[in-house]
């Protein structure tokens, strides 16, 4: 694993837009439903073990979190979507948070889409899929808990949402992963490494 996702360390969190780290360097965003899977994929790939605990203390799951890799580059873990029952306010404030951080966010390089491999492209999912698409924002999605289905199960799945990126002339990556037995893990790397502009041999 590359040395630099070890580094991972806090560094804030944003209840608004205004409060966002300086928008220098790149970062690459973490998305998904409640309980995809994105803390724990987050962990894996830092080979930190509380690193995303942070992001789930009371008062923190509904913040955009930051974490700084070296001086010019984050990984940042955005708000879950899907709590049942938040009242409206707070998701339209989670809406407005999410927008302006998507469109407006310049050190954003590309985002990773977390989710459940046993419930592929849900509505969130496919409305992330085609915001990036808009955007032009390089997208690849983890078909997260891999090790919960059969091989040949996780395979159509994964052919599912290669499927419906194809058909709807997305251009977003698709791939198998699971924390638990860190399956994928390197293919997740070199993804981000890619957009990080890091060496992959590092
Ligand atoms: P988050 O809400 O998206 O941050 O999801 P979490 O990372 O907290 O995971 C939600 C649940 O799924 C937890 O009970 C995890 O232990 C479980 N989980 C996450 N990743 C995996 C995995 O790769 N394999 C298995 N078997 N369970 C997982």
């Amino acid at each position: 694993m590359s040395q630099i996702y070890r580094q991972a360390t806090f560094l804030t969190s944003a209840n608004r837009f205004s409060q966002c780290p300086a928008d220098a360097g790149a970062e690459v965003a973490f998305a998904g439903r409640s309980n995809a899977g994105k803390s724990s994929a987050l962990n894996t790939l830092t080979d930190i073990r509380s690193l995303a605990r942070t992001s789930k203390t009371p008062g923190r799951t509904q913040l955009i979190n930051f974490f700084t890799l070296d001086e010019d580059r984050r990984l940042v873990d955005l708000p879950g979507y899907g709590y049942a029952k938040v009242p409206d306010a707070v998701k339209q404030h989670w809406q407005k948070l999410m927008d302006s951080y998507l469109t407006q966010r310049e050190s954003l390089c590309g985002l990773i889409l977390l989710v459940d491999v046993r419930h592929p492209l849900k509505e969130f999912d496919k409305q992330m899929l085609e915001w990036c698409h808009q955007a032009s924002m390089p997208c690849h999605v983890l078909l997260t808990k891999s090790d919960k289905l059969s091989r040949g199960a996780a395979q159509a799945s994964l052919l599912q949402a290669e499927k419906y990126i194809k058909q709807h002339a997305l251009s977003a990556s698709v791939q198998l992963f699971s924390a638990k037995t860190r399956a994928g893990i390197d293919t997740a790397h070199a993804k981000m490494n890619e957009w990080l502009g890091l060496d992959t041999q590092a």
